[in-house]
């Protein structure tokens, strides 16, 4: 089924722009060609406002112009994961590893993978590394993005996952439910109602317009089997720098017992510069959402720097 619904994603800017029937003037804000392509599943398509040029979700996902500024300290590889990264496995900091996955739901404009090579499509070289390495105590699944792959592999990743002895936690980030939350199937339950060891589930969330009822039905299904939901999000401009719009965001997930985990700087991803927020917004928002929130409800504010063996706190 999610399948299905994944081939009615927009990959086309020009029947895009006729479905959210936009001016030629406001047409030529965009990239007609980009090296990472428009990629839009049509829900989020559908729930972006018509004859407009500021909605906070055509901004994340539909190349603008701004993508071609070149500005200092903006580069390929930020975090410089090439570095830690063998195959689809990323070891760089202690006792955890990042399996890379070779697909997402949907292209967002900011991510700071967008440069880096697909992943491999097969997992077997990275399971004998994390074999052998009896140092890691986790593993986590992230972007790409995990639920792109099909239950099959992905049962069969996690079930080998499990087995090693030393993994002792699993994680999984992801933001195709927000794309495609049809993704969290019958078949997928199973595979997470299945497994012995802790499971985390990390969403990854910016604006409160990418929630609704639906989402939440089939989170709620894998709160259901008591695996604990988490959530990050990506502090930008011009999509969720306003204190009403985190405050929304993070009371939503509160609500929904969803527990926002990082609220991350925007890493320095070469042509993202139109994201970037000055230090001064950034700690005056974080400020007001520390008045705002109950304790329990502050993500932290976090910096990945490349080099570092953990994240940095901000706030
Ligand atoms: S879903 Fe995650 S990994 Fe995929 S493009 Fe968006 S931010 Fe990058």
């Amino acid at each position: 089924m999610w399948k299905l619904i994944s081939k009615k994603s927009f990959t086309n800017l020009s029947l895009l722009f006729d479905f959210l029937e936009l001016s030629e003037k406001q047409k030529s804000l965009f990239l007609n060609k980009s090296s990472f392509p428009l990629l839009l599943p049509f829900r989020l398509a559908n729930k972006i406002k018509k004859r407009s040029v500021t909605d906070p979700l055509l901004l994340q996902f539909v190349p603008t112009k701004f993508e071609q500024v070149k500005k200092r300290g903006f580069c390929l590889d930020p975090l410089q994961e090439q570095i830690f990264c063998k195959r689809n496995l990323i070891k760089k900091y202690p006792k955890r590893a990042l399996l890379l996955s070779p697909s997402c739901c949907m292209h967002c404009r900011f991510c700071f993978r967008r440069h880096l090579p697909t992943p491999f499509p097969s997992f077997q070289e990275e399971l004998e590394e994390i074999r052998k390495d009896s140092s890691l105590q986790e593993v986590i699944l992230s972007g790409g993005d995990p639920l792109s792959l099909s239950n099959d592999p992905l049962q069969h990743l996690l079930l080998s996952l499990e087995k090693i002895p030393h993994i002792r936690r699993l994680r999984i980030h992801t933001r195709f439910p927000i794309g495609i939350p049809e993704r969290i199937d019958a078949s997928f339950l199973s595979i997470l109602g299945e497994l012995k060891k802790p499971l985390f589930f990390v969403l990854h969330a910016n604006h409160p317009k990418e929630f609704d009822e639906d989402l939440f039905f089939f989170l709620r299904k894998i709160q259901g089997l008591n695996i604990p939901l988490l959530a990050q999000t990506v502090l930008l401009k011009g999509i969720n720098d306003n204190v009403q719009t985190l405050i929304e965001l993070y009371e939503t997930l509160i609500d929904e017992k969803i527990f926002p985990y990082y609220l991350h700087k925007l890493d320095p991803i070469h042509g993202s510069s139109h994201f970037h927020l000055s230090q001064q917004t950034e700690r005056k928002l974080v400020e007001a959402l520390k008045q705002q929130l109950p304790g329990y409800g502050m993500p932290k504010f976090v910096q990945e720097i490349a080099g570092k063996k953990s994240k940095t706190i901000l706030g």
